[in-house]
């Protein structure tokens, strides 16, 4: 038997709990669903930036995020081959904090505000294809379900699969980095109230990326490294090679000389920068992973999912205020995406395209060092809450970091030659 709904939702994740919850509250009947059963894990760095923790709060939890055994962070500490950058964190609903929680707990936490919104919740449910009549509209989608194929009828679907890709049709986004990381018990870092980010050597020579250790309440850390495909492309290496090298890298490998890891480490792919994904079509919207909404320099994504979510919702029951599914009427939702966010995430995106590599970038980041104003804004292009381009603003500390990378470059010709 065929059920119908107002609203499907592919994927229970943060993108796809989110919409569910607000979807549910503006009086949709919603159905959500997952291809796993819940609790589960998601391979991430556990990290909740500030706007990411103000959407947990506006989902109701926000007497949860400061449970003790999260991890609580009131600062960015930032080690580059020459530079050590320290940046707190900007003031925000809860104070200034982020935070860091497991995916497993907080996944659970946001698909749960979603059932008691209302939502109808399956799981172990793994959507198969997008079904549109022959004129093109969207009704609903089919499934499979304890070896059966299912059907549910929708006018319209969200699709929240992270990098799953069901719904095809050109709404799957490229790839454009990977990353893995590790839980560990003990690490016998200097300041565990700080996100430690590492702009290693080794991964930013031929590429971007970062390694981090995440700390959270109750002694373990999350340890990771995430390294753009470029990077893998051109130095023939692979994700393992670039984490396992991390581990070595003698800062590191002092605050790890006591650690015990728990369990293995895990790897899983992003796609970022607001970069080669559509995000809306006659009946369908796409949040979180799943419409590229990961910042493509920090790698934060839950934020993003959560928001994507959030507006989705929004333009979900627009469309039905409508009785319009068309791609027209859901392109307001893209709209209002870009308005927020376009800006940080496509020029941080074309930065880490144009530059060959984040370690060319190294004299910027010993300037930054010593001007305030500036490290300040370096930090919050890298944390997605300034555009790259902000960085015009300082333009003396600019031209310091041109003129000492001229100077090292043609030292480096001249030593060469
Ligand atoms: C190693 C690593 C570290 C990261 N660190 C951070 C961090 O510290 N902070 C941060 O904010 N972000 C981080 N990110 C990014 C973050 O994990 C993602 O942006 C976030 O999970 C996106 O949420 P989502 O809801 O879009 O997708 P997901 O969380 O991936 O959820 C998608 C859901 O869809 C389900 N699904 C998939 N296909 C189907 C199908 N066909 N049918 C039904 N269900 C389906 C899956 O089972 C899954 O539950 C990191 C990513 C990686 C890989």
């Amino acid at each position: 038997m065929t059920e119908h709904y107002d609203l499907i939702v592919v994927g229970a994740g943060p993108g796809g709990s989110s919409t569910a919850y607000y979807s549910s509250r503006a009086g949709l009947k919603t159905l959500l669903i997952d291809r796993q059963g819940f609790p589960r894990d998601k391979t991430c760095g556990d990290g909740l930036m500030p706007h990411a923790a103000s959407e947990v709060a506006l989902m109701g939890l926000g007497d949860w995020l400061n449970e003790p055994h999260h991890g609580k962070f009131t600062g960015f500490s930032m080690y580059t081959r020459t530079a050590f950058l320290r940046q707190g964190v900007p003031p925000t609903l809860h104070g200034p904090h982020g935070y860091v929680i497991r995916r497993e707990e907080t996944d659970a936490k946001l698909l749960e505000r979603a059932i008691s919104a209302g939502a109808e919740f399956r799981a172990k449910v793994r959507a198969t294809d997008l079904l549109r009549v022959p004129t093109g509209e969207v009704t609903g989608i089919r499934a499979a379900q304890d070896g059966e194929t299912v059907r549910f009828d929708a006018p319209l679907v969200v699709v929240a699969d992270g990098v799953g890709g069901f719904a095809g049709e050109g709404m799957k986004a490229h790839q454009n980095a990977v990353a893995r990381r590790q839980y560990f018990r003990d690490v016998d870092g200097p300041n565990k109230e700080d996100l430690h980010i590492f702009i290693t050597e080794d991964i930013n020579s031929h590429g971007a990326g970062y390694g981090w250790v995440f700390y959270f309440g109750d002694g373990r850390a999350n340890v990771g490294a995430g390294v753009s495909t470029r990077a893998l492309a051109r130095t023939g290496r692979n994700l393992k090679a670039f984490f396992d090298r991390f581990l070595e890298e003698p800062e590191l490998a002092g605050w790890l000389r006591r650690a015990e890891p728990e369990g293995p480490p895990r790897s899983w792919s992003l796609k970022m920068g607001m970069w080669g994904a559509r995000r809306h079509a006659q009946g369908v919207l796409a949040v979180g992973d799943a419409g590229s909404m990961i910042h493509p320099i920090s790698g934060e994504g839950v934020g993003y999912a959560m928001e994507s979510g959030r507006l989705a919702a929004t333009w979900a029951h627009q469309a039905h205020a409508r009785r319009d599914f068309s791609a027209s009427t859901l392109s307001g939702y893209e709209r209002q995406l870009r308005r927020q966010r376009a800006r940080e995430h496509l020029s941080g995106q074309a930065m880490v395209s144009l530059v060959p590599s984040l370690g060319m970038m190294e004299p910027l980041f010993k300037a930054c060092e010593k001007d305030a104003e500036a490290r300040r804004t370096l930090m919050e292009s890298f944390t997605g809450d300034a555009p790259v381009y902000s960085l015009l603003r300082h333009p003396r500390t600019l031209a310091t970091a041109l003129r000492d990378g001229v100077g090292t470059a043609l030292r480096t010709r001249v030593g060469g030659s």
